[in-house]
This record gives C-alpha cells, sequence and structure tokens, in this order.
C-alpha cells in the first residue's frame, strides 16, 4: 500500500483547484492522471519578466511588467463585436501611450478591472500595431503592490492544446504544493560528492530555474531527479528478477528425440548464432534454476525455429509450451509456421485467440493437457484458461506486453521457465534500462543466402515518378508497402495522410490498394493485412501500425514518404517488413528539402547498413529530441525525467547502487530500505514493492 505522504501526488489531477473535468482531458495528454506527473512535466525555457518605467525603451516582444494609467475605455460597435477589439488605453509614467487589447470582452469587467484615472500594475507582451504600443491579453492586470510576483524568471513549459502557459504554471505550483519532504534514499556521501539536493529541493527548483543553466539535463539538479527514476527504474527490476529467481524452477531433461525428426526436414542450416542461442537455451531449461532468458535479434535473423526447438526439448520431457504473441495476425503467422513443424514432430499445436472458432474445445485440451505447444494472443491469459502442466512460455515482441502480463502467464504453471523473444536490436548500454541484467543470447548473424535489400533515397519532389514505379511493379505482380509517416501531435491529421495517399494511389489502381492505420477497429486492420498477405491487394498504404512483426515474405517494395520525420530505429523496424522472401527488395526514403544534418546522417546510414544492431547504436548516438516518435517503438521505457541522450551514466551507476543495496537489505526494511520503498511507489513500481510484504 503507498504510504500516506504521497496520496497528495497520486491523487487525480482534477483534485488540483482549478483543473475541472474538462480541462483534465487536455492536461492528460500532457501529464497523465495523477498529480505526481505535474512534478515531472518539467519547463524547457525560460523568460524575463522585466519590470520597466518606460514602454519606449522595450524591444517589440519582450514581455514586461509596468505600472500604467487608465485613460480612456474604446468599446467595440457592437454589430462588430465579434472581430474587433475592446481597447483601454494607458499611458506609462513617461506619457507614452499603451493600448491594452481584449478580443471578446465583457466591458462591465474591464470598467471594473481598469477604471479611468487609477494607476494599474500591468504584466504581459508587448506589442505594436499601426505604430501604436499595445499589450494583447495581459498575464496580469492589477494592484501595483503585487509587483514582486510579477517580474524575474518564469518557466515555460511545453504545452497542448488548450492549455496556456500561464495556466499550467499555476497549477504546477499548485501540484508542488503537494510535494513532500521524502526520507533520503541516497547516501550523503554521494550527495554531497554530486553536490545534489534533496529529492523535494530538486523538484521544486527545476520549476524555478533562475538561470538558463538549471534547464540542462547535465545539472545536478537534473541529475538528481534523473538518477531517481533509474534507481527506481533499477531497483524494480532486479526485484522482479529476485522474484523468478527466487523461486526454483523445473530440469527439462529430453534426449532430443522430438528436434531428431525435425531437423533432417528443415530447408536450411542453422547460422552459428542459432547453433549458440540453442546451446545456451537447452542448457537453461535443462538446469533445475528459473530460466528468464532474453533471445535478441534482428527480424529475420531465425528465432522462430529456435524457440520452436526450445519448446520440442520441453515437451519432449513431458510438459507443454505456450507462444504468446502480441497481436491477433501475429498468433496466425505463427501457428501457421510451427503447424507442419509440430506434425513432423508428431506433438499437438493449437492456436487460442479471442475470437477464433473451436475455442471451447481448445480450452477443453489445454486443460486436459492434449495440446502441447498452443500458440496465442493475450486471450492466453484470461482466467478461463488453464494448463494441465504449463511449463515454457515464449513471449514474442516482449515490449508490447506489461510485465503484469507476463506475470499472469507464468502463473498459469508451476515455476515456467520463460524466453522473451525481441526484433529490437538494443544498444549494449541501454539493455539494462529495459531488462535490468537479463540474460541474453543474441541472433547477430543472418542466415546465410538472404537477398539484398536495395535502398535509395530521393527528395519527394520525385513523387511522380515513384508513383509510377509502384504502378509498374503492381502489373507485374509485385507487392508494394507505402508508409506514410506519424504527424506530430495530430492523429487526425496523421491518418488523414494516409487516407489521401490511399485515395489518390486507388484511383490509379483501383481496387488494388489496401490501407491500414491506427484509427481502424483490429478487425478491420487485420482484415487489410490479410487482403494484402493473400495478394488481394498489391499496394499497402500504412502508417507505422505495420511495424509489428508482420511477414508477408512476397513483399518486395517499400515506400517510406517523409522519411526525414522517423527515427533511424522506426525506419530499420519497418524496413524489415520487406526482403523476407528469396527476391530482391527495393526500399525508397522519400524526403522534404532542407533535411537537418541529423536527418541526413540517418538516411545515410540506413542506405549504407542493414544490420540492427550498427543502427541501434548509431540511433543512440543520433538521437535529439525530435526522435522520440521511434522510442515508442524501440522496446525502451520511456522515462519522464532521464534521457537515453545524456544520462547512460548514470543508469550504469544505478543499476550497480541498486545491486550493491538490495545485497545488504534485500526486502528493504533498513531506514534507507524504507525510502526506497517511496521511491518505488513515487514511480509506480508498486507491484514490485508489495511484492517485498
Ligand atoms: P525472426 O522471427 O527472427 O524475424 P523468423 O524466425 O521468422 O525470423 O525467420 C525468417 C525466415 O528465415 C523464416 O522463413 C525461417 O524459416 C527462415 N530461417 C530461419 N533460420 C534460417 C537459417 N539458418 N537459414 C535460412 N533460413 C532460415
Ligand atoms: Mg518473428
Amino acid at each position: 500500500m503507498r504510504p500516506e505522504t504521497l496520496y497528495g501526488l497520486f491523487a487525480p489531477i482534477t483534485a488540483i483547484k482549478g483543473v475541472g473535468p474538462r480541462i483534465a482531458t487536455n492536461l492528460q495528454r500532457l501529464v497523465g492522471e495523477r498529480v505526481v506527473g505535474l512534478l515531472w512535466h518539467l519547463p524547457t525555457g525560460l523568460m524575463h519578466r522585466r519590470y520597466v518605467e518606460n514602454a519606449r525603451h522595450v524591444k517589440i516582444g519582450d514581455t514586461i511588467t509596468i505600472t500604467l494609467e487608465v485613460l480612456e475605455h474604446r468599446a467595440p460597435k457592437t454589430k462588430v463585436r465579434r472581430s474587433t477589439p475592446y481597447r483601454v488605453k494607458c499611458q506609462d509614467s513617461q506619457n507614452n501611450f499603451v493600448d491594452l487589447v481584449f478580443f471578446h470582452a465583457y466591458p462591465e469587467h474591464l470598467l471594473n478591472l481598469l477604471p479611468i484615472g487609477k494607476k494599474v500594475l500591468v504584466s504581459g507582451k508587448l506589442d505594436e500595431f499601426n505604430q501604436m504600443l499595445q499589450i494583447l491579453h495581459p498575464d496580469y492586470v492589477g494592484d501595483p503592490k503585487n509587483l514582486d510576483q510579477w517580474q524575474g524568471p518564469e518557466p515555460i513549459y511545453p504545452l497542448t492544446k488548450g492549455i496556456t502557459q500561464k495556466y499550467l504554471s499555476k497549477i504546477i505550483n499548485e501540484a508542488l504544493k503537494r510535494c513532500p519532504k521524502l526520507p533520503e534514499w541516497i547516501d550523503q556521501q554521494q550527495l554531497t560528492k554530486n553536490n545534489w539536493p534533496s529529492w523535494q529541493d530538486a523538484v521544486i527548483e527545476a520549476h524555478h530555474p533562475q538561470t538558463e543553466s538549471h534547464l540542462l539535463p547535465t545539472s545536478s539538479l537534473h541529475k538528481r531527479l534523473a538518477y531517481d527514476e533509474l534507481l527506481a527504474n533499477q531497483l524494480a527490476l532486479l526485484l522482479i528478477r529476485r522474484m523468478h529467481r527466487g523461486k526454483p524452477g523445473r530440469a527439462f531433461k529430453a534426449p532430443g528425440k522430438l528436434a531428431e525428426k525435425l531437423l533432417p526436414e528443415l530447408p536450411f542450416e542453422f547460422t552459428n548464432a542459432q547453433k549458440r542461442a540453442l546451446v545456451e537455451i537447452h542448457t537453461d531449461l535443462e538446469s533445475p534454476n528459473h530460466m528468464v532468458r532474453l533471445l535478441q535479434g534482428d527480424v529475420g535473423s531465425g528465432k522462430t525455429v529456435v524457440a520452436m526447438l526450445a519448446m520440442l526439448h520441453v515437451v519432449e520431457s513431458g510438459s507443454q509450451t505456450a507462444l504468446l504473441a502480441p497481436t491477433e495476425i501475429l498468433a496466425q503467422q505463427h501457428a501457421a509456421t510451427l503447424t507442419p513443424w509440430a506434425e513432423i514432430a508428431g506433438v499437438k499445436l493449437g492456436l487460442l485467440t479471442s475470437k477464433g472458432k473451436d475455442r471451447k474445445q481448445t480450452l477443453e485440451d489445454l486443460a486436459n493437457g492434449e495440446i502441447d505447444v498452443i500458440v496465442g494472443t493475450h486471450a492466453l491469459i484470461q482466467e478461463q484458461v488453464q494448463f494441465k502442466d504449463l511449463g515454457f512460455a515464449v513471449i514474442d515482441e516482449q515490449h508490447r506486453f506489461g510485465v503484469e502480463q507476463r506475470l499472469s502467464l507464468t502463473a498459469k504453471g508451476d515455476k515456467v521457465d520463460v524466453l522473451v523473444m525481441t526484433a529490437t536490436p538494443i544498444p549494449r548500454t541501454l539493455m539494462l534500462a529495459a531488462y535490468g541484467d537479463l540474460v541474453t543470447s543474441r541472433l547477430d548473424e543472418k542466415p546465410a543466402g538472404r537477398p539484398e535489400i536495395i535502398t535509395k533515397a530521393m527528395p519527394l519532389s520525385r513523387m511522380d515518378d515513384v508513383v509510377q514505379r509502384v504502378q509498374n511493379a503492381a502489373q507485374q505482380g509485385r507487392k508494394i508497402y507505402w508508409v506514410c509517416p506519424l504527424v506530430e501531435e495530430s492523429e487526425v491529421l496523421d491518418f488523414a495522410a494516409a487516407e489521401d495517399r490511399f485515395k489518390s494511389l486507388d484511383l490509379l489502381m483501383p481496387g488494388h490498394v489496401g490501407l491500414v492505420h491506427g484509427r481502424m477497429k483490429s478487425a478491420e486492420k487485420d482484415q487489410a493485412m490479410l487482403d494484402f498477405l493473400a495478394g488481394k491487394t498489391q499496394v499497402l498504404v500504412a502508417t507505422t501500425v505495420i511495424e509489428v512483426g508482420v511477414h508477408v515474405p512476397d513483399a518486395t517494395i517499400m515506400v517510406i514518404e517523409h522519411a526525414e520525420r522517423f527515427g533511424l530505429s522506426q525506419l530499420h523496424q519497418l524496413r524489415g517488413r520487406i526482403g523476407r522472401g528469396k527476391e530482391e527488395s527495393t526500399c525508397l526514403l522519400l524526403y522534404a528539402p532542407n533535411l537537418t544534418k541529423t536527418a541526413q546522417t540517418r538516411l545515410k546510414i540506413m542506405r549504407e547498413t542493414t544490420d540492427g544492431f550498427v543502427i541501434a547504436e548509431e540511433d543512440l548516438r543520433l538521437r535529439g529530441g525530435g526522435d522520440i516518435l521511434g522510442l515508442r517503438q524501440s522496446g525502451l521505457p520511456e522515462f519522464a525525467l532521464a534521457s537515453y541522450e545524456f544520462h547512460t551514466d548514470l543508469l550504469a551507476k544505478a543499476h550497480h547502487d541498486a545491486e550493491t543495496f538490495l545485497q545488504t537489505d534485500p526486502l528493504l526494511t533498513s531506514a534507507r530500505g524504507k525510502a526506497l520503498k517511496n521511491l518505488l511507489y513515487l514511480f509506480q513500481k508498486d507491484q514490485t514493492v508489495d511484492y517485498l510484504q
């Protein structure tokens, strides 16, 4: 249970004065549902609000505070009230005229606020209109004795629709009042050495930057906060790992008869990387320890067959196995790949999704042990699913599943061993953040004889050419992915762009073009994918939703519009959809003119290599704010305060510190241990703390 000191922070944001249900919807997009999210929403800029006597001594566009005398009110004529503003003529102490300008004003209110002849304090941005100085919708109008509040540095926050700077600052200041003093979880020596403030001071100061340097991720304020977040992340991962490890596992012994049946029938030789991974996995399965291993390999590196052999090993020793896929369509594809292999090996395979037919029979067969290998979606996690004896679970594309979901699958058996498969090549330095020190097998070698993917970059101005080529290719019976970019901040534009492209291509090739985007129901998406797979459509226009490991081996062309808007890892993931068959494939990266240096480098790397691990390292090196889009897909956790660009050293340190601390206080019962529990709650790792109880 979350400690009482943190209640205030974990209240819904509507608990803050001034946050009604309507604005909360907008606010949530920015900071999430709870008050604590406001604390994590740090300013990215700083504005100096300056007190001046003479409005003519100010640069137009500066934000100032000034004392003005009210001269005259000029209300717009009622007829034109909407478009003409209400003007209040004023002058400063040096007799310069300054207008205060209000659209959609309530005259009564303004007459009250700005009585003629009175001196008022006004703060806002100074503009010029028809050579008149003016302040449009001042931030403040009121008593000159409030001057202190209306000068000096002010934080500038990233905003979203319907939220203004002034409002957000006010709300955040309210939230800061709820920021408690917490017992320190970092040891004193480390605080002194790094010149780190207490947590509470760090949060408050981060929201009240006095100089630009306080905004930097490398400032001691930000470092302290980033370290806290990373420490919570590493502690949680270690605790979860220990929860698995703590329980003894099972030793799955088998002489390998089933593999012997399958191997001669496979039309290829294993790569060395596959052989290595198989040895590692078999060793884990046979040992009496609990296994949680990561199988990391680029798309097409051959993870599926490795998983199958591991599952056969467990089946042979008498237990059931499950393969959990993130989507319906991937589950179906896995089942289609594995079924012939299962037949050769003589084991029974089932498919369980949320809507499949024969569901009842499948559930029965699982419960009575008829089925040896079950492939499925999250439907496998549901309560009514019972196994006779689940011994081993393979989880594909794991970052789409939360830790809880993984735990609920393994809870369906006794000491279930786990193999997590991911196609995301995560740089070594960042593996810690995503998986802690999870043991990893890497498939860093492509199977021999894979056709090349040729990647070309060209400007969007050559669109007509590209469309012509796509049309020709489709006529020759080839399959083409056409990827439209995400438009930042606007899901609506994003899918509108895809729909427009779909319409224009469909005009040229009526009936041969399909469309998938994130706004579609998953059944519609699946249908569009299946039509493409079956060849009913030959061009598939898509947003990034196709990224998940869909396998259409005869798709050989990919066009990516506005490739400059994608992160490297994301481009790589997308491109991984082609080059999966025997034919040579082509990827066309279309870019808008005036590429930034980083975008140029990204496109260059994409042309030069298809090695996912190289690309991941480069991605990390190049990653700037603009690439956050790619991050969401990368499988790395999204941190609120820590940054992969600036804080990787802190990540390693947090890992080391968490490990060292848990050795001396494994249940977090000492004073510092208790403080660390607060830290875990603060970053919503409640599940891991509950486990300690
Ligand atoms: P991943 O899941 O890692 O993206 P898959 O397991 O789907 O890759 O493998 C892609 C394709 O390569 C499949 O058709 C698979 O049968 C084949 N394959 C797997 N291993 C090899 C190998 N060593 N040599 C040639 N082809 C292979
Ligand atoms: Mg796969």
